[in-house]
C-alpha cells in the first residue's frame, strides 16, 4: 500500500521562548525536523514525505536544506491556523486507498518500533495510536477543588497516528473544534473506534526549553 508520512511543523511554537519556532532549533548540529524526517527516511525508503511549514517559514527551510545540503525528498505544504487546518492541507494531496501516518515534527525520537506497531496494527484494524503510560498522580481540577484519579485508566498519546487516507479525509471534513488536540480525536468525531498500540518513552514532544536538552542526550543513545 502506498505510505505517507505527514511531518507536521507547521506551528510558531509559543512556549519556547525562542525567536525561530521549535521545530528548526538546532539539536545536535541540525534542526529538530530534519532529525524527524531522516528517522522516517530510514524506517522506510520508500514511504512518500510531506512537510507541513508555517508559510512565512517556507524560505527559510529552503535555505536550512541548501545549507544542510539535506537532501531526503520531500513535498511541502503550508500550514493552517491549527494544528487541524495544517493536517488538513496534508489530506487534500493525498489519494484515497493509502496508509497515512501523521506525525508531530517536534517529536525526532520516535522509534522504528513505535513507528512499525503503528502501521501493522493500522493495516490490520485500520487506524492505530501509539500510548505510554503516565508515571506521575494525576488529579482532575474543578472550580475550588480537585480529586484523586486513577491513573491507570489514562495514558498519554503520541504520535504517529495512521489511517487510511479515505477515512481520515473524511473525518476532517468536520468542522474544527478546539477539543480535536491530535488526529485520533477527529478521527472518534465521526463514531470511530481508535486502536491503541505501545508507544515509546523517548518520543517526547518537543514543547519548552528543557525538552531540547533532554532530545540532545536521548539522541547520542539512538
Ligand atoms: O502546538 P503543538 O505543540 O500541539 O503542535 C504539535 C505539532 O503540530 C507541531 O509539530 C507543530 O509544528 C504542528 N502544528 C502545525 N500547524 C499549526 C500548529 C501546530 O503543523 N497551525
Amino acid at each position: 500500500m502506498r505510505t505517507f508520512a505527514v511531518i507536521l511543523a507547521g506551528g510558531i511554537g509559543l512556549r519556547m521562548e525562542s525567536e525561530i519556532p521549535k521545530q528548526f532549533i538546532p539539536l545536535a548540529g541540525k534542526p529538530v525536523i530534519m532529525h524527524t524526517i531522516s528517522n522516517f527516511r530510514k524506517f522506510d525508503s520508500k514511504l512518500e514525505i510531506i512537510v507541513v511549514l508555517p508559510e512565512e517559514h517556507v524560505d527559510l527551510w529552503k535555505e536550512l536544506c541548501n545549507e544542510f545540503r539535506f537532501e531526503i525528498e520531500h513535498t511541502i505544504i503550508r500550514g493552517g491556523k491549527e494544528r487541524f487546518h495544517s493536517v488538513k492541507n496534508a489530506l487534500d494531496i493525498i489519494p484515497d486507498n493509502c496508509l497515512v501516518m501523521i506525525h508531530d515534527g517536534v517529536r525526532p525520537l520516535v522509534s522504528h518500533r513505535s513507528i512499525d506497531r503503528v502501521r501493522q496494527k493500522a493495516i490490520e484494524k485500520g487506524n492505530a495510536i501509539p500510548f505510554v503510560d503516565i508515571n506521575e498522580s494525576i488529579r482532575k481540577v474543578g472550580k475550588d477543588k480537585s480529586k484523586a484519579v486513577k491513573r491507570e485508566q489514562f495514558k498519554i498519546i503520541q504520535t504517529p497516528q495512521a489511517f487510511i487516507s479515505q477515512d481520515i479525509k473524511l473525518a476532517y471534513q468536520q468542522k474544527y473544534k478546539k477539543s480535536f488536540t491530535d488526529d485520533a480525536s477527529v478521527y472518534e468525531g465521526l463514531g470511530n473506534k481508535v486502536e491503541l498500540v505501545l508507544g515509546n518513552n523517548k518520543n517526547i514532544k518537543i514543547t519548552r526549553p528543557i525538552d531540547l536538552i533532554i532530545a540532545e542526550r536521548l539522541l547520542q543513545e539512538m
